[in-house]
């Protein structure tokens, strides 16, 4: 019995082992980029149905290892997250997209606004606030160029220190999107009563091709959200169907790869300046 249990063991413990190397390795990846500030910022456009163009764009943090390459956001944001360094990765990309603003002025090619995505761990710390606002006095950017996004999670999280810091953005003039909308539990009336700009519909239900109802869900959900007068960016459109799909169902903002894949800053400039150009 004991030979029979023993290779398993084995695999097991290798596994973990090289699940713990990579993680070691990860993090010390993580803090020279801090160090370093090399973390990169693309932009993914977002066509605005009603304006015919591409107004806003989400900032998406980026991460390259001369030896492990390209590490997706998926797997060292989550790291991230529990070691506190998503607080200078925040602190970073925030920088990066201020410093992008202040040197193109996009809005010369009919940007309007930019998303950032911002984590529930940086509502959990004191000095959020005055970090952006410092950084954006710093660049000349105002908080009305801004939108954050938060998940469910964050938004409607009963913990009043997060509650607190989410208000102290807020009045920094900061309007938020909620991400992720269709992946967790949802309370539709807090959602629909929190003032968001946007509610961002999770791709999930989109490409699910197996369940007939999640289309047929999909399509109730945007247009309950829109008969509250609330905008939808819907994520994640990859294909024509797709697209038409969400259009009829009312979405009024399209964010995916039918467009465009997230750019780095120059090609995000020149996609702009051409598609907007009219
Ligand atoms: P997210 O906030 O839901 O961002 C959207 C993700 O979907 C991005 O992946 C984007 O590249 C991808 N995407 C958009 N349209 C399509 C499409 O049509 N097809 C496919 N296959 N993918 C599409 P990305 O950049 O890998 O980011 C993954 C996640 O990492 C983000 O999900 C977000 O949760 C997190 N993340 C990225 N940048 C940041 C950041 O600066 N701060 C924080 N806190 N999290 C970030
Ligand atoms: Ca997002
Ligand atoms: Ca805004
Ligand atoms: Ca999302």
């Amino acid at each position: 019995l004991h030979d029979a249990i023993k290779p398993g063991l084995i695999v097991h413990c290798e596994e973990d082992v090289e699940k713990v190397k990579r993680r070691v390795e990860l993090e010390q990846i993580l803090k020279k980029a801090i160090q370093e500030k090399s973390f990169e910022v693309n932009y993914q456009p977002i066509w605005n149905v009603e304006t015919s163009s591409f107004d806003c764009a989400e900032a998406l943090v980026r991460l390259h290892d001369p030896v492990f390459g390209s590490i997706p956001p998926m797997e060292f944001i989550p790291i991230a997250e529990q070691n506190g360094m998503i607080n200078d990765i925040g602190r970073i990309v925030f920088e990066k997209v201020c410093l992008f603003l202040h040197d193109n002025e996009p809005n010369r090619y009919g940007l309007k606004e930019i998303e950032v995505n911002l984590s529930i761990f940086q509502l959990y710390v004191e000095n959020t606030d005055v970090m952006f606002r410092n950084i954006m006095e710093k660049y000349g950017v105002t908080s009305k160029q801004i939108n954050l996004e938060i998940t469910e999670s964050s938004a409607l999280n009963e913990n009043g220190i997060v509650k607190e810091h989410y208000e102290k953005l807020r009045r920094l003039g900061f309007t938020f999107s909620l991400d992720d909308f269709g992946t967790g539990y949802s309370n539709l009336i807090q959602v629909i009563s929190n003032d968001f700009k946007n509610i961002k519909q999770d791709k999930g239900l989109l490409w699910d091709t197996k369940n007939p109802n999640s289309h047929k869900f999909l399509v109730e959900s945007i247009n309950m959200i829109r008969k509250f007068r609330l905008d939808v960016i819907q994520e994640g459109v990859e294909t024509k169907e797709q697209l038409e799909l969400v259009l009829n169902a009312g979405a009024n903002k399209i964010q995916g790869y039918y467009f465009s894949k997230p750019l780095d800053a120059p090609s995000f400039l020149d996609f702009i300046r051409s598609r907007n150009a009219s």
